[in-house]
C-alpha cells in the first residue's frame, strides 16, 4: 500500500496529542491521552504504540498506511538520534525516544523540538503558509520561537537555532533562568508579564489569581497600571522581534500563545512597535500575524517532519 499517511505526537508534560494525517493536512483520526511520564520512557512509548494501533482501527486507517512518526516536545534533544537529552518537564533525561517509539509503533519515527514543530505546522497549513522564511515565536510560560525557510525547520548546529526567549534585549536586567540577565523571555512571555503586573499592583477586582489574559482585559478596561505594562511587554517583544527579522528578514512572523487571543489588543500596537524597531525594509517585507492553528499547530507539524520526507523522495 502506498503510504501517504504520517502519525503526529505531540508531547506536553500532562498530554500527549496523537493524530493521523494526510498529506494535504486532514486529520483522519485523534486523541488525547494523559502523559504520565513518571512510568518511564519505555511504558510511555508501549502505551503510545498501543493508542496510536488502536486509533487506526476505530477510524478505519491501515495501519501499514502510515509511514512513520514525528513527535514534537520541549527539552533538549539530539534530532539525528532522535535522543532526548533533558526534558524538565517530563523529568527525563538520556532517553533514546526515537528507538523506544520506533519499536514500539513500527515505524521510522523524527523527533523534534516543540517550537520548531508548531512553526512548521503553521507554516504547513495556518498563519505562516506560503512564507519562503518564517519565524513563529510562542508566548507561554516562556518565549519558544522556531524558524522554517523553504518549508524546512532551520535548527543550526545543535538544535538551538531560533531559540529568541533567550536574546539579550535589556542591559542589566532580572536573572533569566538560562544564567543570563535582560533575556527576551524575563520581559515578554506570559509569566513575565504577570509578575510585572503584580509588582505593579495589578489585581483581579474578585482577588482570584492573576493571568496573563486578566492583564490584558484589565489593561483594556482602562486599569492604568495594567496598561503600563502590557505596554512595557509589547515594546520589549517588538525590540526582540527586530533583532531577528533583521538577520532572517522574514516574510512572516507568527505570533502563537495564549495572548493572542487578545486579538487587536496585541498584534495592533506590536507591529507598530515593530515597524518603529526594524529596519525598514525589512519591516515591511514581513508581515505579523498571530497563530492559526492553536494547539493544534505541534501535532499537525510532527507529522509534517514525516510528510516531507515522503515528497521528497
Ligand atoms: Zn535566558
Amino acid at each position: 500500500m502506498e503510504q501517504r499517511l504520517a502519525l503526529g505526537i505531540d508531547i506536553g508534560g500532562t498530554n500527549v496529542k496523537l493524530a493521523i494525517v494526510d498529506s494535504d493536512g486532514r486529520v483522519l483520526a485523534d486523541k488525547s491521552i494523559p502523559t504520565a511520564p513518571e512510568r518511564g520512557p519505555e511504558a510511555f512509548s508501549r502505551t503510545v504504540g498501543a493508542e496510536a494501533r488502536a486509533m487506526a482501527d476505530e477510524a478505519a486507517v491501515a495501519w501499514d498506511s502510515v509511514a512513520g512518526a514525528g513527535v514534537g516536545m520541549a527539552g533538549f534533544l539530539d534530532v539525528a538520534r532522535g535522543w532526548v537529552e533533558e526534558a524538565v518537564n517530563l523529568h527525563w533525561r538520556d532517553v533514546p525516544l526515537a528507538d523506544l517509539l520506533r519499536s514500539s509503533l513500527d515505524k521510522p519515527v523524527r523527533v523534534d523540538n516543540d517550537a520548531n514543530v508548531a512553526a512548521l505546522g503553521e507554516v504547513w497549513l495556518g498563519a505562516g503558509q506560503h512564507a519562503h522564511t518564517a519565524l513563529c515565536v510562542t508566548l507561554g510560560t516562556g518565549v519558544g520561537g522556531g524558524i522554517v525557510i523553504g518549508g524546512r525547520i532551520h535548527r543550526g548546529a545543535s538544535t538551538m537555532a531560533g531559540e529568541i526567549g533567550h536574546i539579550m534585549v535589556k542591559n542589566d536586567g532580572e536573572l533569566c533562568n538560562c544564567g543570563h540577565r535582560g533575556c527576551l523571555e524575563t520581559l515578554a512571555s506570559a509569566t513575565a508579564l504577570v509578575r510585572h503586573a503584580l509588582q505593579a499592583g495589578v489585581r483581579r477586582p474578585d482577588g482570584g489569581e492573576l493571568t496573563a489574559k486578566d492583564v490584558f482585559a484589565l489593561a483594556a478596561a482602562g486599569d492604568e497600571a495594567a496598561k503600563a505594562v502590557v505596554g512595557e511587554m509589547i515594546h520589549w517583544l517588538a525590540v526582540g522581534l527586530a533583532v531577528v527579522a533583521n538577520i532572517l528578514n522574514p516574510d512572516v512572523i507568527v505570533v502563537a500563545g495564549g495572548l493572542v487571543n487578545a486579538g487587536d489588543q496585541l498584534m495592533k500596537p506590536l507591529s507598530e512597535a515593530f515597524e518603529r524597531e526594524a529596519l525598514a525594509r525589512v519591516a515591511r517585507a514581513c508581515r505579523l500575524v498571530p497563530a492559526k492553528l492553536g494547539d493544534q499547530a505541534g501535532v499537525l507539524g510532527a507529522a509534517r517532519l514525516v510528510l516531507q520526507d515522503i515528497e521528497s523522495l
